[in-house]
């Protein structure tokens, strides 16, 4: 629209007032022509005003776009300004919609569940395989709590974590059997987008993988055992030969009794794993009094370090117990504590601590032997990861020692946080929560 309006309103009206009164000095009707002017100009204004009101009526009970009413001057203008703005607004309107529409059917056409949340978690959306994986109905669980229709208490403390870097596998809320991976992620003020996938494929593949290796773990015991038994058997009888044994003998049969014993501690400590993940979630917890825990643990790697003379000190700070389960956290323990004999020089020094700050326990075990490298921290929990295999094969570990210390700790809501610095040392610390931890009674 003209920016001078106003000028141009005030020039029309002072062209019809000079009009009305030249023709009011030659007809001597001066104040009648102005008031019929005025009049006039009054039933003008009314007129378009009302095309205006009908117009905009029409227009916003109508689904298309109606012509404007024609008129003159500056209602002419502002008719056409009005009009090219609802034109605009009208491509922008369509060019959502069709956004709108293409998301629609591509969620539509997803097979994973698609379900937003308010920053309250209240469901305000979901795609339609929502209600087939989750069992959503529509419209009865529309603003519901998502926690309320999907009721697990480890989906509830996921969805309230806020930190979801890793997915959530858990059985699915319409069948036991099937198993569902939900994956969040947080979008603009706290709302949340949760992704679900049906994963019982992945989860029976998986599972057949871990039966699989406890099976064939399980049935390679008993070969091994007798295997073993011989080598020991033939290494005793050497000195009872009345010749002299050929000199590669003994240290043939000393390495092969080396590599089954070696063999035989992988073994078990696969089937300590596949005991530890098929396990249901632990029953029957006991108050542990950690002290003489670690005053037991230091005591047998003082006897495992032998000669190598390692100084294994405990120092517990606090009289807290730890409720979990004892034999479990009995075997983590020892495997840090033994690990940080294995990998500390001789005469080294090796700390166990036990501490609560805040409400939350700490235990770590600190040495200052050869260290980790940086790289290699996240992902010494992984089973049979190997820094070096030359470091592995000369301590004759199984290599699946931090994947149980891993498994215990999940299984008793703690985490672990590995700190080192190559050839100064290495410290293993296990955060318990506050939920786990128990007063020692007075
Ligand atoms: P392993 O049976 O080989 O000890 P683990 O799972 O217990 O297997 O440990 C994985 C790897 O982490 C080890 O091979 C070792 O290289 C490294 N590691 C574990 N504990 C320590 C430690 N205290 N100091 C240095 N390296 C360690």
């Amino acid at each position: 629209m003209n920016h001078n309006w106003l000028i141009e309103v005030i020039k029309r009206l002072v062209l019809m007032l000079g009009i009305c009164f030249g023709i009011g000095l030659l007809t001597g009707q001066t104040l009648s022509i102005l008031l019929i002017g005025c009049g006039a100009y009054l039933v003008w204004t009314l007129k378009n005003v009302f095309q205006l009101i009908s117009w905009l009526e029409m227009s916003s009970s109508s689904s298309e776009l109606i012509e404007p009413p024609s008129g003159h001057g500056l209602w002419g203008e502002m008719f056409d300004s009005m009009y090219r703005l609802m034109r605009k607004q009208e491509r922008a309107h369509n060019r959502l919609k069709a956004v709108i529409n293409r998301f629609q059917q591509s969620t539509t056409a997803l097979k994973d569940a698609v379900v937003l949340t308010n920053d309250q978690g209240q469901i305000e959306w979901w795609n339609p395989a929502a209600e087939h994986i989750l069992g959503f109905r529509n419209p009865d669980d529309v603003g519901q709590q998502v926690t309320n229709l999907i009721r697990h208490p480890r989906f509830a403390r996921y969805f309230e974590s806020e930190s979801y870097q890793e997915p959530l596998m858990l059985p699915s809320p319409v069948s036991a059997e099937k198993r569902l991976l939900y994956s969040i992620t947080i979008y603009g003020p706290n709302n949340r987008l949760l992704v679900v996938r049906d994963s019982t494929r992945v989860f029976q593949l998986e599972q057949m993988t871990k039966d699989f290796v406890a099976n064939v773990s399980h049935e390679l015991r008993t070969p091994l055992t007798v295997i073993s038994g011989y080598v020991e058997t033939l290494s005793d009888s050497l000195v009872l030969m009345p010749e002299p044994p050929p000199p590669m003998l003994p240290k043939a049969l000393g390495q092969m009794q080396n590599q089954s014993d070696r063999m035989a501690n992988i073994i078990e400590d696969l089937l300590i794993l596949s005991k530890l993940e098929t396990a249901d979630s632990l029953q029957d917890l006991t108050p542990i009094p950690v002290a003489e825990l670690l005053d037991e643990i230091a005591k047998d790697a003082r006897s495992f370090s032998g000669e190598r003379n390692h100084t294994i000190d405990v120092s517990c700070k606090s009289g807290t117990q730890i409720l979990g389960n004892e034999k479990e956290l009995r075997s983590a323990i020892s495997n840090l504590v033994f690990n940080a004999v294995k990998y500390t020089p001789d005469g080294g020094f090796i700390k166990l601590k036990w501490v609560v700050e805040l409400n939350t326990g700490y235990l770590s075990i600190k040495d200052n032997g050869i260290g980790i490298e940086p790289q290699h921290i996240p992902r010494l929990t992984e089973r049979f990861y190997r820094i070096d295999k030359s470091r592995h094969a000369s301590t004759g570990g199984s290599g699946l020692g931090l994947a149980i210390v891993k498994h215990v700790l999940l299984r008793h809501d703690a985490t672990l946080m590995v700190k080192s610095r190559p050839g100064r040392g290495s410290s293993f610390t296990c955060h318990f929560p506050q939920s786990r931890l128990v007063k020692e009674a007075a």
